[in-house]
């Protein structure tokens, strides 16, 4: 028998996300925005293990349930500003993907790269590496569940306000930049993770038709980007370790 009155349920976190996000500001509004944005699913407890993995790896794309642990605590609304909207109009909780929600549990689809083992003296740890993530580091994970293209993907779907993907911003580096990045490794594919993160444009909505000198901020792959907004490009000022 099925209780339909349960009103309380216990999740237990299954996994824990290693992101290059080290705050939510500038962390994409969807998933597979950036593709570049790598990162680990760190399997946690009893569910550290194979078996729950099994046959998982067959599966290019994989559906993550987490917790919007960061906002958890700020509650909900019934009506919220999508920032789609400009920041100015109100619709339901329930026709957003607004992270202050009753049950803050989010939704995102990423692609699975592979899973792989680590041993050391304490046993074996198990890793899933992802990519296209839009999850803060250190999200917990409540599910993990294959993606299955032939129900889970509707091409004909009607996305209501959120029709057309969002616009993409030029992103060039200034001298003083492209020398900070070139001196460190990875410095590409850090570069490609830049890009592709403030070619979102995370600027608040109301700041992004204003034009100013402002100089924006963010910890992202362990790195403190800066950047600032010039006749619609940003242009990344400053690329330090944080
Ligand atoms: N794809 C998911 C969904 O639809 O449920 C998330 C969409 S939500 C609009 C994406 C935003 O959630 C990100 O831009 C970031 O600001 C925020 N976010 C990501 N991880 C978070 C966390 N652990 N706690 C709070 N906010 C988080």
């Amino acid at each position: 028998r099925i209780d339909n009155r349960l009103s309380v349920l216990e999740l237990q976190t299954i996994a824990i996300v290693t992101s290059p996000y080290g705050e939510k500001f500038a962390i994409p509004r969807q998933p597979g925005l950036v593709p570049a944005a790598r990162g680990q699913i760190k399997m946690q407890g009893a569910f550290n293990n194979p078996d729950c993995l099994a046959g998982l790896e067959a599966f290019s794309h994989i559906w993550l349930q987490f917790i919007f642990h960061q906002t958890a605590a700020q509650g909900w609304k019934p009506k919220v500003r999508p920032p789609r909207l400009g920041g100015n109009a109100k619709i339901g909780v329930f026709a957003s993907r607004s992270t202050f929600r009753p049950n803050p549990i989010g939704l995102s689809v990423v692609r699975l790269h592979g899973i792989h083992s680590e041993r050391s003296a304490t046993g074996t740890q198990w890793f899933l590496e992802v990519s296209g993530l839009d999850l803060l580091d250190g999200t917990p994970i409540v599910d993990i569940k294959p993606y299955i293209a032939y129900s889970d993907a509707i091409v004909d779907a009607q996305s209501g306000y959120a029709a057309q993907a969002p616009t993409m911003m030029p992103v060039r580096f200034s001298a003083n930049a492209e020398a900070q990045l070139v001196s460190m490794t990875n410095a590409a594919e850090l570069q490609t993770l830049i890009t592709q993160v403030l070619a979102q444009d995370p600027r608040p909505a109301v700041q992004q038709c204003s034009s100013s000198a402002r100089v924006y901020g963010v910890r992202l792959a362990g790195l403190n980007v800066q950047w600032q907004v010039e006749d619609n490009t940003a242009i990344v000022t400053a690329v330090e370790h944080c």
